[in-house]
């Protein structure tokens, strides 16, 4: 497996990877769990090679403790991506992907400011613009992204669409813990009975599937979902919204297309966010 540096070091090893086949990408924050290791065995299944970035983008980090207290296990992610058969690891450092600031940047105007976007301003903007860049210097034909970052994935497919970016976007759906706790990086930062309640998160979704199965409103499923979380006192509701999936336009009443449920949801030292697409 290369371990490329630098953006002229990676550039040498694209050249022959593309050269001898089709190069599907995963773009990470490292800290990685069984949830980045199904995107590349995903990307593997439709490639002839598998390039991952590991690079903790600063510019999508709207605090500083957060961006600080980010985990960072550069050994085990190299050893993990080694073993799922990985061609080649991206790693810069903050430098070589921002050399001269932030004069350029990418935003998904509309898509970025909204729902989660109004949560965490500045977020998919900066998620935007890495991304655009990783595009740039890996020139990968395909690329895959996790459902549990629902605003995200839609946020990059809007990006790729509206700027005619040579790449195609795969979702993956969502890997979970035992208890239905969506694997994240952020989890380890939970502290004592938080990790006990974060099963909530999955819990609540899963009880508003079934009511708007059982033909509910919204506001109904919105209603079972807070009820559910707080029923939990390490952690406190941020974020919930029911949204048109397609469209990302709220949606009210009984819905009669697919619909998709973020919430975001804030423990003492992090906040962790979850998401459930129903078909109608
Ligand atoms: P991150 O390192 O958190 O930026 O995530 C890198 C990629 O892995 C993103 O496309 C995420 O959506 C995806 N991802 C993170 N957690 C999971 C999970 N539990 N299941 C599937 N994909 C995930």
């Amino acid at each position: 497996m290369h371990i490329c540096r630098s953006i002229a070091e990676i550039r040498n090893v694209m050249w022959d990877l593309a050269t001898d086949g089709s190069v599907g990408l995963v773009t990470t924050m490292g800290a990685l769990h069984a949830g980045h290791m199904a995107l590349v065995a995903a990307a593997a299944d439709d490639h002839d090679a598998v390039v991952a970035t590991i690079f903790v983008n600063p510019t999508q980090f709207g605090d500083a403790k957060d961006l600080e207290n980010y985990p960072r296990t550069e050994e085990t992610d190299l050893a993990m991506l080694r073993d799922a058969g990985v061609a080649a690891v991206f790693i810069p450092d903050a430098a070589e992907i921002y050399p001269d600031g932030e004069e350029t940047i990418v935003e998904t105007t509309h898509l970025a400011n909204i729902l989660h976007g109004e949560v965490r301003p500045g977020h998919y903007r900066g998620v935007a613009t890495v991304v655009t860049k990783l595009f740039n210097i890996i020139q990968a034909d395909a690329a895959y992204f996790g459902e549990k970052d629902y605003q995200q994935l839609a946020v990059i497919r809007r990006m790729v669409r509206d700027l005619h970016m040579p790449i195609t976007i795969h979702g993956v759906p969502t890997v979970r813990e035992a208890d239905g706790l969506a694997m994240s990086s952020r989890n380890v930062r939970l502290i004592a009975d938080e990790r006990y309640d974060a099963r909530v998160l999955h819990l609540s979704l899963t009880v508003a599937e079934a009511l708007i199965k059982e033909g509910k409103t919204v506001e109904q499923a919105a209603e079972s979902i807070r009820g559910v979380i707080s029923s939990k006192r390490s952690c406190k509701l941020v974020g919930l919204d029911i949204v048109d999936a397609e469209t990302f336009a709220p949606v009210t009443g009984v819905p009669t297309k697919t619909i998709g449920i973020m919430i975001s949801v804030q423990f003492l030292q992090v906040m962790l966010i979850d998401q459930k697409e129903i078909a109608i």
